[in-house]
């Protein structure tokens, strides 16, 4: 048996493409669906029905049992409800297979337990899901059998969003519509549509199953919430992009292949930063399915380690003092007739397009730096963001020294003469060839990087969904570029007005542009004396959702009402707390029924064997040296439990989600932090065979 694997063959198979749409479709039902994909509009209902039959039938030929409308929810995840095929049997008791355009178009999930934020109150929980006819139609296959997924919109009756979805699509069509009319400024008159192009790089953990299922941190709140280091950690950098141990690599084939088989085009794998952490990056693609299949990614992910005895941890941040992991957001603009917005090309100092295109970039990262840094929070991210791997928690941009130094002449002679060229490489082998250097090198410890012909967004937390900082990032641009049209589209002088509004834009929000190392403490000190705003935590960052210049914005390019953002707010605020209060009982629950039993009986034969060595003639020193200290510890650990558990009912009183939120994040993170202190103190004194649970060295170097 050859056990080649057929990449040609396998992508895209359990995919209802375009290509299986024509197949599937009479010409003119598809025709219809590629108006409606291409232009927007309702699908006719006859057209509707024509579609749902087709799609059942090829997924009932792949051996689907099952459809269900794929929605996300705020919970960050994925939600779905299972419907079979089948309808009601006939008189003989036959029965037949259906699925009619409205079930395809329109689903009615109970919505009362889906997070909301108060937007819709129970008693009229009525919430329906809308197809999204632009992200294609999968077949998802585990224990449960094949499932026909529909990718849709959740909304509530009244219209509101209640997913990640809507407020994405809604700023999808604000950008393409301003950015047409920045394309058209330039003469390109045959544009009608631009779309976001999105890369999402997700990092993630694997480590044994097994040792996983023996951590109630872990399995409960996805980190390790104890933990002492192990004696090797990151130090040798000998794991980044190193050899990829056996079973992880038979995780990376499958993962592949089943990433293949639903569409996504998995390109890259190696090995992260920290030890047991790896990468994967599918090649770009359009904003909105690039997310769904992020979504499909993590997803898969999980379940493969599953398969292979391992597990997967997407927390942004599982180990204390081992690098976390994030997810870097790609992101550029494209026309429909081909052409990048974010392209320099050679001379960017002659291309007034992507100059003003850049200018316009800047002024909304600056002017909604608060906007982007709350839409990349989360609270496992909290964690991550502002220690020294990860981008500080101040926004600021990276151009590289080619763009910066136009950005330069732009700003100190109003005019830029010329680009710096990248040269050649030599690499002083003769056999060896000189390579073409880039004009700009890489920085990786900038939150906003231009990189080439995007920008990377690299605060993202690995667990989170990209559809809020994509959301963000649509809307932002789309203000700025409707503000620059605005003007330009009445210039009487169009070559002046441009020059002008792009020097005056870069003059005013330089500020914000970053090349050094975003890692230093002198850059923190440095973004306070350029008033750049440096939001902690997740809970700080919340308000700016209702800041004045936000409802303002998104009301305009009708992404969300007030009233929509009032009630993320909400959501996030309770996130918080929840998710908090979660981790702090399993630390309570584990220090009373784990640690500090296995520190008791552990004591406990210390002084027995003390008595006894001594009663033998032997010296006790160590052990009641060690007896003491153990004790000494003991104590502490019992102080911080007791501390925690009063102050965790104090927050659970609390009934404003705000000021609850704030509770947990100034008393309850404290509490467990200082738990956690005398607790990882015990982990390295007390014998391993009675330590109850699998150490940081046994999960991260034993996959
Ligand atoms: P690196 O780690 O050097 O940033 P990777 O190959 O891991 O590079 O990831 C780069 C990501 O950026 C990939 O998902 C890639 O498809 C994506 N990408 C490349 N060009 C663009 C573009 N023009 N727009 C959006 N994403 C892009
Ligand atoms: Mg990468």
């Amino acid at each position: 048996m050859s056990d080649r694997i057929d990449i040609e063959g396998l992508f895209g198979e359990n995919v209802f493409t375009i290509r299986k749409m024509k197949e599937y479709l009479p010409k003119n039902v598809y025709k219809d669906v590629e108006k409606v994909i291409n232009e927007g509009g309702e699908l006719s209902k006859t057209s509707a029905d024509v579609v749902a039959k087709a799609m059942k039938d090829w997924a009932v030929e792949k051996g689907a049992t099952h459809f269900t409308h794929w929605f996300q929810p705020l919970t960050g995840i994925t939600a779905e409800k299972h419907d079979s095929f089948i309808t009601v049997p006939d008189e003989e008791g036959r029965v037949l297979l259906e699925f009619s355009g409205k079930e395809l178009i329109k689903g009615e999930p109970d919505a009362s337990s889906f997070p909301s934020g108060g937007l819709r109150a129970t008693f009229e929980a009525r919430g329906y899901t809308a197809w999204d006819i632009t992200s294609p139609a999968f077949i998802k296959e585990d224990a449960t059998g094949k499932i026909l997924c529909i990718p849709t919109a959740f909304c509530s009756y009244t219209g509101e969003a209640l997913d990640k979805k809507t407020p994405l699509l809604r700023s999808e069509q604000a950008l393409s519509e301003q950015a047409v009319r920045i394309a058209r400024l330039f003469g390109h008159d045959d544009v009608k549509k631009v779309t976001c192009s999105v890369g999402l790089e997700q990092e993630y953990f694997l480590v044994d199953r097994k040792k996983y299922l023996e951590r109630e941190d872990l399995i409960f709140t996805g980190r390790t919430l104890y933990g002492a280091a192990a004696p090797k950690g990151q130090e040798l950098d000998d794991h980044y992009f190193g050899a990829i141990p056996e079973r992880v690599g038979s995780f990376m084939k499958d993962l592949n292949v089943e990433l293949w088989k639903l569409g996504v085009t998995a390109k890259t794998q190696h090995n992260e930063a920290a030890p047991a952490q790896h990468e994967l990056a599918p090649i770009f693609e359009n904003g909105n399915i690039a997310i769904d299949h992020n979504q499909l990614v993590m997803e898969t992910m999980k379940k493969v380690a599953e398969r292979h005895g391992l597990a997967c941890l997407l927390h942004e941040k599982p180990f204390a003092g081992v690098n976390g992991s994030g997810k870097h957001d790609n992101w550029s603009l494209v026309t429909d007739t081909g052409m990048n917005l974010l392209d320099p090309g050679q001379t960017p100092n002659e291309n007034i397009q992507f100059l003003l295109v850049l200018a316009c970039m800047i002024k909304a990262i600056d002017v909604h730096a608060c906007l982007l840094r709350q839409s990349a929070s989360d609270v496992g991210n909290d964690h991550r963001l502002g220690a020294a791997e990860a981008p500080p928690a101040i926004i600021s941009v990276f151009l590289g020294d080619q763009l910066d130094d136009v950005v330069e002449q732009l700003v100190s002679t109003g005019e830029a003469r010329k680009s710096k060229r990248g040269g050649k490489l030599r690499t002083g082998v003769s056999t060896l060839p000189d390579l073409e250097k880039d004009a700009t090198d890489r920085n990786r410890t900038s939150p906003f990087a231009f990189t080439g012909n995007k920008f990377e967004f690299r605060m993202l937390g690995s667990s989170d969904s990209a559809a809020e900082p994509n959301t963000t990032i649509n809307a932002i641009v789309a203000e700025a570029f409707c503000e620059a049209a605005d003007r330009l589209e009445k210039a009487d002088d169009f070559d002046m007005a441009v020059h002008d509004l792009i020097k005056e834009y870069l003059t005013e929000h330089k500020r914000v542009i970053f090349n050094g190392n975003g890692y230093s403490q002198s850059w923190v000190k440095e973004a306070e004396r350029r008033g750049l705003p440096n939001l902690q935590t997740m809970v700080d960052a919340v308000d700016s959702l209702l800041s004045r210049d936000s409802v303002k914005m998104y009301e305009k390019f009708k992404i969300f009402t007030k009233s929509e953002l009032e009630s993320r707010a909400e959501v996030l605020y309770d996130k918080y707390s929840k998710t908090v209060c979660i981790e702090a009982r399993t630390m309570v629950d584990m220090a009373k029924k784990q640690i500090i039993p296995a520190v008791m009986k552990y004591t406990g034969e210390i002084a027995d064997k003390a008595l006894l060595v001594e009663k033998a003639g032997g010296r006790g020193d160590v052990h009641s040296g060690l007896l003491k200290e153990l004790t000494m510890l003991l104590c502490e650990t019992q102080d911080k439990v007791e501390k925690l558990e009063k102050d965790l009912e104090t927050a659970n009183g609390i009934k404003a989600a705000k000021e609850k939120a704030f509770f947990y994040k100034d008393n309850i993170m404290a509490d467990m932090e200082a738990l956690r202190v005398p607790a990882d103190k015990l982990e390295t004194m007390v014998d391993k065979n009675i330590w109850p649970f699998p150490t940081y060295g046994d999960l991260l170097f034993e996959v």
